[in-house]
Protein backbone atom coordinates (compact mmCIF):
# COMPACT_ATOMS: atom_id res chain seq x y z
CA UNK A 1 0.00 0.00 0.00
CA UNK A 2 1.18 3.67 -0.79
CA UNK A 3 2.55 5.48 2.08
CA UNK A 4 3.54 8.88 2.03
CA UNK A 5 4.56 9.11 5.72
CA UNK A 6 7.10 6.74 4.87
CA UNK A 7 8.56 8.10 1.94
CA UNK A 8 9.16 11.52 3.32
CA UNK A 9 12.56 11.78 4.42
CA UNK A 10 12.91 11.69 8.34
CA UNK A 11 14.84 15.05 8.62
CA UNK A 12 11.43 16.86 6.52
CA UNK A 13 9.61 15.64 8.46
CA UNK A 14 10.69 17.17 11.21
CA UNK A 15 11.17 20.35 9.49
CA UNK A 16 10.36 23.35 11.10
CA UNK A 17 9.91 25.19 7.80
CA UNK A 18 11.29 28.88 7.76
CA UNK A 19 8.52 31.42 8.53
CA UNK A 20 9.00 34.84 6.35
CA UNK A 21 7.63 38.22 7.34
CA UNK A 22 4.88 37.71 4.25
CA UNK A 23 4.13 33.96 6.41
CA UNK A 24 3.78 36.02 9.99
CA UNK A 25 1.39 38.92 9.06
CA UNK A 26 -0.92 38.47 5.73
CA UNK A 27 -3.64 40.72 6.82
CA UNK A 28 -4.49 44.69 5.98
CA UNK A 29 -1.81 47.16 7.33
CA UNK A 30 -0.78 50.46 5.37
CA UNK A 31 2.21 50.48 7.26
CA UNK A 32 4.83 47.48 6.51
CA UNK A 33 8.56 47.55 8.46
CA UNK A 34 8.34 43.64 9.24
CA UNK A 35 10.49 42.40 6.23
CA UNK A 36 13.58 44.96 5.94
CA UNK A 37 12.93 45.82 2.40
CA UNK A 38 13.54 49.63 0.97
CA UNK A 39 10.66 51.70 1.45
CA UNK A 40 12.22 54.41 -0.49
CA UNK A 41 11.30 52.14 -3.51
CA UNK A 42 13.42 50.93 -6.53
CA UNK A 43 16.15 52.63 -9.26
CA UNK A 44 12.91 51.67 -11.82
CA UNK A 45 10.14 53.22 -13.11
CA UNK A 46 8.56 51.06 -11.63
CA UNK A 47 8.74 49.50 -8.14
CA UNK A 48 10.04 45.77 -6.94
CA UNK A 49 11.05 46.48 -3.66
CA UNK A 50 8.50 44.74 -1.59
CA UNK A 51 9.16 40.84 -1.28
CA UNK A 52 6.51 38.34 -3.51
CA UNK A 53 3.27 36.42 -2.05
CA UNK A 54 5.49 33.25 -0.95
CA UNK A 55 2.98 31.25 -2.34
CA UNK A 56 1.57 32.88 -5.30
CA UNK A 57 -1.67 32.14 -4.24
CA UNK A 58 -3.41 34.71 -7.26
CA UNK A 59 -1.23 32.77 -9.80
CA UNK A 60 -2.47 29.23 -8.56
CA UNK A 61 -5.90 30.54 -8.62
CA UNK A 62 -5.59 31.59 -12.18
CA UNK A 63 -3.99 28.08 -13.32
CA UNK A 64 -6.24 26.54 -11.41
CA UNK A 65 -9.11 27.28 -13.27
CA UNK A 66 -6.86 26.89 -16.61
CA UNK A 67 -6.30 23.37 -15.49
CA UNK A 68 -9.64 22.35 -13.63
CA UNK A 69 -7.60 21.37 -10.54
CA UNK A 70 -7.73 22.65 -7.41
CA UNK A 71 -4.96 25.29 -6.09
CA UNK A 72 -3.87 23.53 -3.11
CA UNK A 73 -2.71 20.67 -5.68
CA UNK A 74 -0.69 23.22 -7.44
CA UNK A 75 3.13 23.96 -6.49
CA UNK A 76 4.95 26.44 -8.78
CA UNK A 77 8.95 26.50 -8.50
CA UNK A 78 11.47 28.78 -10.43
CA UNK A 79 11.28 26.31 -13.53
CA UNK A 80 10.37 22.93 -13.25
CA UNK A 81 14.26 22.50 -12.92
CA UNK A 82 13.39 23.18 -8.92
CA UNK A 83 10.44 20.81 -8.70
CA UNK A 84 13.05 17.81 -9.81
CA UNK A 85 15.69 19.15 -6.84
CA UNK A 86 12.60 19.35 -4.49
CA UNK A 87 11.56 15.97 -5.11
CA UNK A 88 14.93 14.59 -4.65
CA UNK A 89 15.50 16.28 -1.23
CA UNK A 90 11.94 15.64 -0.03
CA UNK A 91 11.53 12.12 -0.10
CA UNK A 92 15.08 10.54 -1.30
CA UNK A 93 18.20 9.90 1.36
CA UNK A 94 21.32 10.69 -0.03
CA UNK A 95 23.94 8.36 -0.19
CA UNK A 96 20.78 5.30 0.29
CA UNK A 97 17.84 6.12 -1.82
CA UNK A 98 17.24 5.43 -5.53
CA UNK A 99 15.24 6.67 -8.19
CA UNK A 100 14.62 4.76 -11.79
CA UNK A 101 14.38 7.03 -15.07
CA UNK A 102 14.36 5.43 -18.69
CA UNK A 103 16.32 6.60 -20.74
CA UNK A 104 17.28 8.33 -23.75
CA UNK A 105 15.35 11.25 -21.18
CA UNK A 106 15.14 14.44 -20.53
CA UNK A 107 19.10 15.15 -18.97
CA UNK A 108 18.15 16.64 -15.54
CA UNK A 109 16.70 13.61 -13.87
CA UNK A 110 20.47 12.50 -13.68
CA UNK A 111 21.95 15.59 -13.13
CA UNK A 112 20.09 17.01 -9.91
CA UNK A 113 20.15 12.95 -8.70
CA UNK A 114 24.14 13.32 -8.78
CA UNK A 115 23.71 16.57 -7.55
CA UNK A 116 21.50 15.46 -4.34
CA UNK A 117 24.03 12.11 -4.13
CA UNK A 118 20.89 9.69 -5.27
CA UNK A 119 21.76 6.61 -6.66
CA UNK A 120 20.03 6.56 -10.37
CA UNK A 121 18.82 2.64 -12.02
CA UNK A 122 18.09 3.03 -15.39
CA UNK A 123 15.34 0.81 -17.65
CA UNK A 124 15.97 1.75 -21.32
CA UNK A 125 13.76 2.66 -23.76
CA UNK A 126 12.29 -0.34 -25.94
CA UNK A 127 13.55 0.09 -29.67
CA UNK A 128 10.01 1.75 -30.43
CA UNK A 129 11.03 4.25 -27.11
CA UNK A 130 7.97 2.95 -25.07
CA UNK A 131 8.71 1.59 -21.60
CA UNK A 132 10.33 -2.11 -20.46
CA UNK A 133 7.36 -2.42 -17.61
CA UNK A 134 9.53 -5.93 -16.64
CA UNK A 135 12.89 -4.44 -16.79
CA UNK A 136 11.95 -1.38 -14.65
CA UNK A 137 9.89 -4.08 -12.06
CA UNK A 138 13.36 -5.56 -11.92
CA UNK A 139 15.18 -2.90 -10.66
CA UNK A 140 12.49 -1.88 -7.95
CA UNK A 141 13.79 -2.03 -4.53
CA UNK A 142 12.89 -0.88 -0.81
CA UNK A 143 14.88 2.08 -1.61
CA UNK A 144 13.41 2.90 -4.73
CA UNK A 145 11.45 6.34 -3.84
CA UNK A 146 10.86 7.76 -7.20
CA UNK A 147 10.21 6.52 -10.95
CA UNK A 148 10.82 9.17 -14.10
CA UNK A 149 8.73 9.50 -16.65
CA UNK A 150 8.57 11.86 -19.60
CA UNK A 151 5.35 11.82 -21.75
CA UNK A 152 6.04 13.47 -24.80
CA UNK A 153 9.67 12.23 -23.67
CA UNK A 154 12.68 14.74 -24.63
CA UNK A 155 14.53 13.87 -27.03
CA UNK A 156 12.55 10.72 -28.56
CA UNK A 157 9.38 12.82 -29.08
CA UNK A 158 6.79 9.75 -28.63
CA UNK A 159 4.01 9.82 -25.47
CA UNK A 160 4.45 7.06 -23.19
CA UNK A 161 1.83 4.56 -23.60
CA UNK A 162 -0.93 5.42 -21.03
CA UNK A 163 -1.25 1.99 -20.14
CA UNK A 164 1.93 1.33 -19.33
CA UNK A 165 1.89 4.78 -17.30
CA UNK A 166 -1.08 3.32 -15.45
CA UNK A 167 0.25 -0.03 -14.78
CA UNK A 168 3.15 1.56 -12.86
CA UNK A 169 0.94 3.96 -10.91
CA UNK A 170 -1.06 0.80 -10.32
CA UNK A 171 1.60 -1.29 -8.74
CA UNK A 172 4.62 1.15 -7.51
CA UNK A 173 4.37 2.52 -3.94
CA UNK A 174 7.12 5.53 -4.82
CA UNK A 175 6.12 8.41 -6.33
CA UNK A 176 5.56 8.38 -9.76
CA UNK A 177 6.72 11.81 -11.33
CA UNK A 178 5.05 12.15 -15.22
CA UNK A 179 6.89 15.07 -16.60
CA UNK A 180 4.83 16.65 -19.01
CA UNK A 181 6.65 19.30 -20.42
CA UNK A 182 5.55 18.81 -24.04
CA UNK A 183 1.94 17.84 -23.30
CA UNK A 184 0.23 20.92 -25.24
CA UNK A 185 1.98 19.74 -28.24
CA UNK A 186 0.27 16.37 -27.60
CA UNK A 187 -2.61 13.84 -28.65
CA UNK A 188 -2.62 12.66 -25.26
CA UNK A 189 -4.19 13.97 -22.41
CA UNK A 190 -2.80 14.83 -19.11
CA UNK A 191 -2.83 12.72 -16.03
CA UNK A 192 -3.40 15.37 -14.45
CA UNK A 193 -7.19 14.78 -14.03
CA UNK A 194 -5.89 10.91 -12.57
CA UNK A 195 -4.88 13.07 -9.57
CA UNK A 196 -7.80 11.31 -7.52
CA UNK A 197 -7.15 8.04 -8.23
CA UNK A 198 -3.68 8.33 -7.42
CA UNK A 199 -2.29 8.98 -4.91
CA UNK A 200 1.38 8.37 -5.99
CA UNK A 201 1.05 10.40 -9.02
CA UNK A 202 3.32 13.53 -9.34
CA UNK A 203 2.84 15.54 -12.85
CA UNK A 204 5.40 18.03 -13.96
CA UNK A 205 4.21 21.00 -16.05
CA UNK A 206 6.07 24.17 -17.20
CA UNK A 207 5.76 27.75 -18.49
CA UNK A 208 8.67 27.18 -20.81
CA UNK A 209 6.85 25.20 -23.97
CA UNK A 210 3.43 25.83 -25.19
CA UNK A 211 3.34 29.01 -23.13
CA UNK A 212 6.74 30.41 -24.81
CA UNK A 213 7.68 32.00 -21.34
CA UNK A 214 11.08 29.85 -21.07
CA UNK A 215 12.66 33.67 -19.58
CA UNK A 216 10.31 34.06 -16.47
CA UNK A 217 11.48 30.05 -15.10
CA UNK A 218 8.11 28.81 -13.89
CA UNK A 219 7.32 25.20 -13.82
CA UNK A 220 3.86 23.36 -11.72
CA UNK A 221 3.92 20.54 -10.16
CA UNK A 222 0.47 18.79 -9.95
CA UNK A 223 -0.05 16.22 -6.90
CA UNK A 224 -2.24 15.27 -3.70
CA UNK A 225 -2.51 18.18 -1.10
CA UNK A 226 -0.51 16.09 0.95
CA UNK A 227 2.54 16.08 -1.11
CA UNK A 228 2.25 20.07 -2.26
CA UNK A 229 2.41 20.82 1.25
CA UNK A 230 5.51 18.98 1.65
CA UNK A 231 7.35 20.34 -1.39
CA UNK A 232 6.46 23.89 0.04
CA UNK A 233 7.87 23.31 3.76
CA UNK A 234 11.40 22.65 1.66
CA UNK A 235 11.40 25.39 -0.98
CA UNK A 236 13.24 29.07 -0.89
CA UNK A 237 10.60 31.11 0.89
CA UNK A 238 9.89 33.61 -2.14
CA UNK A 239 11.36 31.16 -4.83
CA UNK A 240 8.72 32.19 -8.14
CA UNK A 241 9.98 36.54 -8.28
CA UNK A 242 7.50 39.29 -8.72
CA UNK A 243 7.92 39.94 -12.13
CA UNK A 244 7.24 36.02 -12.94
CA UNK A 245 4.33 35.93 -10.92
CA UNK A 246 2.68 39.12 -12.32
CA UNK A 247 3.46 38.19 -16.25
CA UNK A 248 2.27 34.65 -15.78
CA UNK A 249 -0.56 36.10 -14.51
CA UNK A 250 -1.03 37.88 -17.53
CA UNK A 251 -0.52 35.18 -19.63
CA UNK A 252 -2.50 33.30 -17.75
CA UNK A 253 -5.12 35.49 -19.88
CA UNK A 254 -4.31 34.78 -22.79
CA UNK A 255 -5.23 30.90 -23.26
CA UNK A 256 -6.64 31.26 -26.28
CA UNK A 257 -3.45 33.14 -27.78
CA UNK A 258 -1.38 30.02 -26.50
CA UNK A 259 -3.66 27.45 -28.22
CA UNK A 260 -3.24 29.92 -31.23
CA UNK A 261 0.98 29.01 -31.28
CA UNK A 262 0.32 25.51 -30.20
CA UNK A 263 -2.04 25.21 -33.26
CA UNK A 264 0.36 26.83 -35.24
CA UNK A 265 3.70 25.09 -34.19
CA UNK A 266 1.83 21.38 -34.48
CA UNK A 267 0.71 22.06 -38.41
CA UNK A 268 4.20 23.27 -38.54
CA UNK A 269 5.42 20.41 -37.49
CA UNK A 270 3.56 18.00 -39.71
CA UNK A 271 4.81 20.01 -42.52
CA UNK A 272 8.42 20.01 -41.41
CA UNK A 273 8.51 16.66 -41.10
CA UNK A 274 7.12 15.83 -44.21
CA UNK A 275 9.29 17.76 -46.26
CA UNK A 276 12.48 16.26 -44.25
CA UNK A 277 11.48 12.36 -45.19
CA UNK A 278 12.02 13.68 -48.64
CA UNK A 279 15.99 14.73 -48.38
CA UNK A 280 17.06 11.55 -49.34
CA UNK A 281 20.48 11.77 -46.38
CA UNK A 282 17.46 11.59 -43.88
CA UNK A 283 17.04 7.96 -43.07
CA UNK A 284 13.73 8.26 -40.16
CA UNK A 285 11.67 11.28 -38.90
CA UNK A 286 10.28 9.96 -35.67
CA UNK A 287 6.83 10.37 -34.42
CA UNK A 288 6.46 13.65 -32.45
CA UNK A 289 4.07 14.59 -29.37
CA UNK A 290 6.24 17.76 -29.17
CA UNK A 291 7.42 21.01 -30.38
CA UNK A 292 10.33 19.36 -32.01
CA UNK A 293 11.86 16.46 -34.15
CA UNK A 294 13.84 13.65 -33.44
CA UNK A 295 15.84 13.16 -37.23
CA UNK A 296 18.30 10.56 -38.07
CA UNK A 297 20.34 11.21 -40.83
CA UNK A 298 23.23 9.83 -42.48
CA UNK A 299 25.81 11.84 -40.91
CA UNK A 300 24.82 13.18 -37.91
CA UNK A 301 28.00 15.48 -36.78
CA UNK A 302 28.90 16.56 -40.48
CA UNK A 303 25.51 17.71 -40.57
CA UNK A 304 25.22 19.56 -37.31
CA UNK A 305 28.73 21.22 -38.41
CA UNK A 306 27.37 22.27 -41.35
CA UNK A 307 24.52 23.92 -40.54
CA UNK A 308 26.43 25.69 -37.58
CA UNK A 309 28.25 27.13 -40.74
CA UNK A 310 25.07 28.54 -42.04
CA UNK A 311 24.14 30.05 -38.51
CA UNK A 312 21.56 27.46 -37.59
CA UNK A 313 21.82 25.31 -33.94
CA UNK A 314 20.17 22.12 -33.60
CA UNK A 315 20.78 19.78 -30.72
CA UNK A 316 23.09 16.65 -31.75
CA UNK A 317 22.13 13.69 -30.01
CA UNK A 318 24.16 11.07 -31.59
CA UNK A 319 26.40 10.25 -29.27
CA UNK A 320 22.78 9.49 -26.96
CA UNK A 321 21.89 5.27 -26.29
CA UNK A 322 19.08 4.62 -29.04
CA UNK A 323 19.49 8.16 -30.66
CA UNK A 324 22.81 7.18 -32.93
CA UNK A 325 22.88 9.56 -35.78
CA UNK A 326 20.21 11.60 -34.63
CA UNK A 327 19.33 15.34 -34.80
CA UNK A 328 17.04 16.99 -32.45
CA UNK A 329 15.74 19.91 -34.39
CA UNK A 330 13.03 22.51 -32.48
CA UNK A 331 10.02 23.82 -35.26
CA UNK A 332 11.02 27.14 -35.45
CA UNK A 333 9.17 30.24 -37.10
CA UNK A 334 8.00 29.98 -40.78
CA UNK A 335 11.24 31.72 -41.94
CA UNK A 336 13.37 29.89 -39.56
CA UNK A 337 12.26 26.29 -40.59
CA UNK A 338 12.77 27.47 -44.51
CA UNK A 339 15.83 28.46 -44.22
CA UNK A 340 17.00 25.08 -42.63
CA UNK A 341 15.33 23.34 -45.27
CA UNK A 342 17.84 25.29 -47.78
CA UNK A 343 20.70 24.94 -45.62
CA UNK A 344 20.31 21.03 -45.50
CA UNK A 345 19.50 20.93 -49.10
CA UNK A 346 22.30 22.61 -50.14
CA UNK A 347 24.63 20.20 -47.97
CA UNK A 348 22.67 17.16 -50.04
CA UNK A 349 23.84 18.99 -53.47
CA UNK A 350 26.99 19.26 -52.36
CA UNK A 351 27.55 16.16 -50.80
CA UNK A 352 25.86 14.24 -53.16
CA UNK A 353 27.15 10.32 -53.89
CA UNK A 354 28.41 10.84 -57.43
CA UNK A 355 25.80 8.84 -59.13
CA UNK A 356 22.99 10.01 -57.75
C1 LIG B 1 12.19 21.80 -21.39
C2 LIG B 1 11.86 20.72 -20.41
C3 LIG B 1 11.46 21.03 -19.11
C4 LIG B 1 11.32 22.46 -18.69
O1 LIG B 1 12.16 22.82 -17.68
P1 LIG B 1 11.99 24.30 -17.08
O2 LIG B 1 12.96 24.25 -15.96
O3 LIG B 1 10.58 24.42 -16.61
O4 LIG B 1 12.33 25.27 -18.15
C5 LIG B 1 11.12 20.01 -18.25
N1 LIG B 1 11.15 18.73 -18.65
C6 LIG B 1 11.52 18.39 -19.89
C7 LIG B 1 11.49 16.98 -20.31
C8 LIG B 1 11.90 19.38 -20.80
O5 LIG B 1 12.29 19.02 -22.04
Amino acid sequence: MFDLNKLVRENIKSLTPYSSARDEFSGEAKVFLDANENALGSPLTKWYNRYPDPHQVKVKEALSVVKSVEASKIFLGNGSDECVDLLYRCFCNPGKDNVIICPPTYGMYEVSANINDIEIKKAPLLDDFQLDLVHLENLVNENTKLIWICSPNNPTANSMNREDVETILNNFNGLVVVDEAYINFSRQKSFIQELKDYPNLVVLQTFSKAWGLAGLRLGMAFASEEIIEILNRVKPPYNVNQVTQELALKALEEVGQVNDMIKELVQMRVALKGVFEKIPFVKKVYPSDANFLLVKVDNAKEIYHYLLTRGIVVRDRSNVQLCENCLRITVGTEEENTELIEAMADWFVANKPVNA
